[in-house]
């Protein structure tokens, strides 16, 4: 028989492990799935420093006094990858195990976007890497390109100068969209060189690794080749809600549509963190948006 469970939340990342210590502390069975160790991005994040009350502190650290945090009124972690939810709420596993929920969270949050150029699945784990924390270390002393200036590519940049010998920025426009502290930062920075006006055409293999990347200039056309050992592209996020696609609850691009209560178009079935459809993505906002989303999950299941 499947089992049942109050609460289903999916993803734990700040959002699902915010979700998960409201949802248990307000006595729901909670149950925190996740494909990967609890997290999310923050283990991905070398440091934080605008996650209110905490002060400067590592992202692994944050993540790991968040889910202990998460667990200790009784949430109870998953390991496993969900395939699908349906319109009753039952959850299904990839390895064929079944929650039915009587409310579930959507908090899986998104990924960094491929370039879709020539070359590139070739190059991915060969050169091409999307976490500088994880793989930084590989870089000691190479030469890296980093593509976008959102504020993921200027942090990543930032922190792959403890490497690399020298950081190329290469944006598509003339103005970065990360944040002028974080623009600063970069600008003051000796091992890093921006380049404006340029897109990535062509990831350039020798013997397998990375050797290099074709930029184009937006304008001219013109092309030219930068040679490099390794490219990080940070040009925006794809959220990972594929498992709820036959739901009618995505945007266009694949974000989760919900109103101020979080609620999806789908009764109890709610959403929190960077899969929502909205326009900032912080760690504080994920984990307000979980809090939020296991509150009017905790009245929709009791009546209270
Ligand atoms: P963003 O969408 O903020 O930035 C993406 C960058 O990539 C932009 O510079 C964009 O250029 C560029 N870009 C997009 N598509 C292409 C393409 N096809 N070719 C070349 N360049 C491209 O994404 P981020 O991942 O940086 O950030 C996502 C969210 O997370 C944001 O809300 C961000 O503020 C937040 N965040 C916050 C942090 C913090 O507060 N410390 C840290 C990291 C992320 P253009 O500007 O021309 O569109």
């Amino acid at each position: 028989m499947d089992r049942q469970v109050d609460l289903v939340i999916i993803g734990a990342g700040p959002a699902g492990m915010a979700a998960a210590l409201y949802g248990s502390r307000a006595g729901l069975s909670t149950v925190m799935i996740d494909a990967s160790a609890p997290g999310g991005k923050l283990l991905k994040t070398y440091q934080i420093e605008n996650y209110p009350g905490v002060g400067t502190v590592s992202g692994p650290d944050l993540a790991m006094q968040m889910y202990q945090q998460s667990i200790a009124f009784g949430a109870e972690f998953l390991y496993g990858e969900v395939v699908e939810v349906t319109q009753d709420k039952k959850v299904r596993l990839a390895d064929g195990t079944v929650l039915e929920a009587k409310a579930v969270i959507i908090g899986t949050g998104a990924r960094e976007k491929e370039m879709g150029i020539p070359n590139e699945a070739e190059a991915i784990g060969h050169g091409e890497s999307f976490c500088a924390v994880c793989d930084g270390a590989f870089f000691r002393n190479k030469d890296v390109v980093v593509i976008g200036g959102g504020n993921s590519a200027l942090e990543e940049a930032q922190f792959l100068t403890r490497f690399a010998s020298h950081v190329t920025i290469v944006i598509r426009r003339d103005v970065f969209r990360g944040s002028v502290k974080a623009q600063k930062e970069v600008e003051e920075n000796e091992k890093i060189s921006v380049i404006y006006h340029h897109i990535p055409k062509e990831v350039v293999l020798t013997d397998g690794k990375v050797s290099g990347i074709v930029l184009e200039n937006v304008q001219t056309k013109e092309q030219q080749t930068l040679a490099c050992q390794g490219i990080f592209p940070f040009i925006g996020q794809v959220p990972e809600t594929s498992f709820v696609k036959d739901l009618g609850i995505l945007n266009e691009r694949g974000y989760v549509i919900a109103n101020e209560q979080l609620e999806t178009a789908v009764k109890e079935i709610y959403v929190a963190g960077d899969c929502k459809e909205k326009d900032l993505r912080q760690v504080v906002t994920a984990t307000a948006d979980g809090v939020i989303a296991a509150t009017n999950a905790f009245h929709a299941i009791t009546g209270m």
